[in-house]
């Protein structure tokens, strides 16, 4: 099959969270599985592939109403990465730092949509599947149905999987004369709530809608962000999928951003060098547990709760733990967990920024991974944790509860019911005894290391999915 992922992140190019991840590693088994993968993302100010290894494969210019857009397309020629990746180059738009938070984002993402399709269109042959991710690309498959424009797209089958339902990418209707000349008996279709809304009309003219968990599939038909209804309508042509991981960079035994490689059978000796370099970096205490959080430093991920609980938690077991955080989000959460740095020296420390080299250090190095997520559509930092040998301690929600199941059921981590302080500390207490009983601690440890969550496994799922809708 020929595929088409259109994205905003695809790792190593861009990468803000989990779409990156999976966007970068999905087409690359796709393609080991024989099928002819290309992913398409714009292009940003970013510091990962250098402009002189792309190739431009088209060129054109996107028009917004009276604001027009030159742009080109540009094929990545260093074939680092296994499978076709294209960058859409559109200056004005795109050539700034950040992948997202600008007051132009609408503008933004409808021009890259816009400047893909101009361009799949413009090829002599059409793919088996154009999938879409999140409401950056929530447009397209209108726009594939009812443009004229790209008419020549319209029996290609589309595929909408939700990273995250939070961002819907709305605007008002105001702002209408953006899109393409399309069948005005169809506006309808782009509106819920009164506005435009990206992801509801994806969800609408999907071939198939996809969520990154079965459970967060559950959970959205109750709670979905003003969407549950249309959730609700759409079950028939809609899946939950677990997300998989990629096992070749995230890699214990071969990983070059640790400082000591192992197996299962060397867990104790490399966790160990790992934690010790950890703390000679933050000022902990490699003889403690060490209780590590990575991740937006937001409320959805229970960020807000980490000061309270850290602040609750050292002082109840002063000495006996250590916590480290690497994040950056939320001004106000970063200043409370920048402020327990005075009162907890030497047992806690905190990096506010984004730092991919140290978050592989802090997998590798760390005894247990706090997640006190609010929503969690999939959560890939728990298998990464698995797969290090470190225990996840997770709040039950969306995938966290379709990958960990509690020590006392047996499981691989530690899960509490309540995004709060009282089930966060709860839980660290919880974990303290069980690094204690050191046989249990490493068992638990060994049946998290021992799962499987490769996308070997979980693509086809992906494949069949495409095959039912291309028959
Ligand atoms: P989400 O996509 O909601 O942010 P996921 O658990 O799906 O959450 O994926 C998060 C990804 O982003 C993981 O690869 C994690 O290691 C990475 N990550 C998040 N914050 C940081 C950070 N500050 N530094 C380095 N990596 C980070």
């Amino acid at each position: 099959m020929e595929i088409f992922h259109i994205a905003a992140e695809c790792y190593p190019v861009a990468k803000v969270g989990g779409l990156g991840d999976v966007v970068g590693s999905l087409p690359k088994y796709q393609n080991k599985a024989g099928h002819l993968v290309r992913v398409v993302i714009p292009q940003y100010e970013t510091k990962f592939i250098i402009e002189n290894q792309f190739d431009t494969v088209f060129s054109g210019v996107v028009q917004l109403g009276n604001f027009n857009f030159p742009f080109t397309i540009k094929k990545e020629s260093t074939a680092i990465l296994e499978f076709e990746l294209y960058v859409v180059q559109i200056p004005e738009l795109f050539d700034r730092k950040d992948v997202y938070g600008y007051e132009d984002d609408i503008e933004r993402f409808v021009a890259f949509q816009m400047a893909t399709l101009d361009w799949i269109s413009s090829r002599n042959n059409v793919p088996d599947i154009i999938h879409c991710h999140d409401h950056h690309t929530g447009l397209i498959p209108f726009m594939m149905q009812y443009a004229a424009k790209y008419e020549k797209l319209r029996t290609v089958s589309t595929v909408i999987t939700i990273h995250n339902a939070i961002y819907q990418g709305q605007f008002g209707f105001d702002k209408l004369y953006y899109l393409p000349e399309f069948d005005l008996s169809k506006v309808t279709v782009l509106e819920w709530d009164n506005r435009i809304n990206s992801l509801a009309t994806a969800i609408k003219c999907a071939s198939v809608v996809t969520t990154v968990s079965p459970n967060f599939l559950n959970e959205i038909n109750n709670f979905g962000y003003g969407l549950e209804s249309l959730f609700n309508m759409v079950r028939h042509k809609s899946k939950g999928i677990l997300n998989g991981i990629d096992t070749q960079v995230w890699n214990p035994e071969k990983d070059k951003m640790v400082v000591a490689n192992y197996t299962m059978r060397t867990v104790d000796k490399g966790k160990q060098a790992n934690k010790e370099q950890l703390c000679s970096q933050f000022n902990l205490d490699p003889t403690k547990p060490l209780f590590s959080f990575i991740g937006r430093l937001l409320e959805e991920k229970g960020a807000d709760l980490l000061s309270h609980a850290a602040a609750l938690a050292l002082s109840e077991n002063y000495k006996e733990i250590n916590i480290l955080i690497l994040g950056s989000g939320n001004t106000e959460i970063e200043n409370q967990l920048s402020h327990l740095l005075a009162s907890f020296q030497g047992n806690y420390n905190v990096f506010i920024g984004y730092d991919e080299e140290l978050a592989h250090l802090i997998y590798a190095g760390s005894d247990f991974l706090l997640m006190p997520s609010r929503v969690e559509p999939c959560g890939l930092n728990q298998m990464y944790a698995f797969r290090y040998g470190t225990i996840p301690i997770v709040r039950r929600t969306g995938g966290l509860k379709d990958t960990v199941i509690d020590i006392g059921d047996n499981g691989n981590g530690i899960c509490h019911d309540q995004a709060s302080i009282v089930d966060v500390c709860y839980s660290i207490r919880r974990a303290v005894d069980l690094y204690k009983d050191k046989k249990s601690f490493k068992n638990v440890r060994k049946i998290g290391m021992n799962m499987d969550h490769s996308w070997e496994r979980v693509c086809q799922e992906y494949i069949d999915l495409y095959n039912l809708t291309t028959n």
